[in-house]
């Protein structure tokens, strides 16, 4: 039962904890019933951190990361901290950890239970049996080019500038971890950028098509420019399967997507580094939402981004996709039984709390190992 499967554990603050006591619920299963163990540390990231230590994340929680197969990340911040100096703020620590561990690649499915058609923004026909896969480039692009700088020209005139940088190599390893996936769900990728009026734009396009003719000659291309893809999220979100952006297009775009499906409490993440020589990637993952001040310590929570995030864990980081397909389909029984807590909750069906959201899904895991 012993196993090598290292995992570390980053709660964080607000409902972070909360719900990622569910998640630890559904390990200590996995362990229990599947005899999938994993070697679990614990430690503090966000304020939780600074209270401790004065920093949101220390050098020992990162170096704890980097020996990590994967680490499962709650949430981070809360107004206690809001005044603090940007350097030491909650959200620093996330963002040191994503740059320390080299996440490049930004994971966002956008997929649809069929108990929660109704919360979605577009028609059910529309949505119903939705699985798509928005991939963001997370490292590169607008976010961090240089020259960039708000610049005093005189006479209260100002120049303001960010700069769209790529180089082959960022697009190319984007790009395979885009075909990789697809070759794992419907088998195709829709490249997205806007080479009609950016040269990065075109060389991004340039780039995906040559990687893809050069090393995946079986997996479809369609070349989209993003404003276009923004219209065809909308219009037929099915036409997609795996779709691979820049930093900025996936930023607008995977939240676009997210309103497809209905709640934040239920959008998990999954951020991925390159792999070492042995195939191992670095992995961070995380729900989507923040610490949700204004409802931690109330048992309100929804725990199904989080536990959603530790199933993508075991899909990209242990290689257990059937064990990743059971806390989804756990996870979709739940919701067809009508349990629904404070964010989700619909007409008819019964009102929960986070830890009972949580029994119910280990429930449903027994009855799905049965
Ligand atoms: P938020 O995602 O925390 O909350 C937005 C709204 O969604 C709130 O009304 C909240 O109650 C609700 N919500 C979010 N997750 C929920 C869940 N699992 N179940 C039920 N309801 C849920 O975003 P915010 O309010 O803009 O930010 C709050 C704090 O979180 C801020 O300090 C922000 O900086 C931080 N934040 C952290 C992360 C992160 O850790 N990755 C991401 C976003 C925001």
């Amino acid at each position: 039962m012993a196993s090598n499967k290292r995992l570390l554990v980053l709660p964080g603050d607000g409902i972070g904890p909360e719900v990622m006591g569910e998640v630890r619920r559904v390990i200590d299963w996995f362990d229990r019933r599947r005899a999938v163990g994993f070697d679990i540390i614990e430690g503090l990231v966000g304020g939780v951190s600074y209270e401790a230590h004065g920093t949101p994340v220390t050098d020992e929680v990162v170096e704890q990361a980097m020996q990590s197969d994967a680490v499962l990340f709650g949430a981070v911040g809360g107004p206690r901290w809001d005044n603090l100096n940007f350097s030491v703020k909650p959200e620093r620590g996330l963002l040191r950890l994503r740059k320390d561990m080299g996440l490049f690649a930004n994971l966002r499915p956008a997929v649809v239970f069929d108990g929660l058609i109704d919360a979605s923004s577009l028609k059910p026909e529309l949505v119903r049996g939705l699985d798509i896969l928005i991939l963001r480039e997370l490292t590169g692009g607008i976010y961090f080019g240089e020259p960039r700088g708000v610049e005093e020209l005189g006479d209260g005139e100002r120049r303001g500038v960010n700069t769209e940088v790529y180089t082959t190599s960022e697009v190319e390893r984007v790009g395979r971890v885009a075909f990789e996936l697809a070759e794992k769900r419907k088998g195709f990728v829709h490249s997205v950028e806007k080479a009609n009026v950016m040269e990065s734009g075109q060389m991004w396009r340039e780039d995906m098509q040559a990687l893809r003719d050069r090393e995946f000659p079986g997996i479809p291309i369609h070349h989209m420019y993003a404003d276009n893809a923004a219209m065809q999220l909308l219009r037929w979100p099915k036409q997609f399967d795996v779709l691979v952006t820049s930093n900025l297009f996936g930023d607008i775009l995977s939240d676009v997507a997210a309103m497809l499906t209905g709640s934040l409490g239920m959008l998990p993440s999954a951020s991925l580094g390159a792999p070492d020589v042995s195939g191992r990637r670095l992995a961070l993952y995380e729900p989507v939402h923040g610490s949700a001040p204004d409802i931690a310590g109330q048992g309100k929570a929804n725990p199904i981004a989080m536990v959603l995030s530790f199933a993508m864990a075991l899909r990209y980081s242990f290689d257990l996709p059937e064990d990743a397909v059971l806390i989804e389909t756990g996870v979709a029984k739940v919701l067809a039984s009508g349990l629904r807590t404070d964010d989700i909750m619909q007409k008819g069906m019964t009102r929960v709390s986070t830890t009972a959201m949580g029994d119910a899904l280990v429930e449903e895991l027994d009855k799905l190992a049965a």
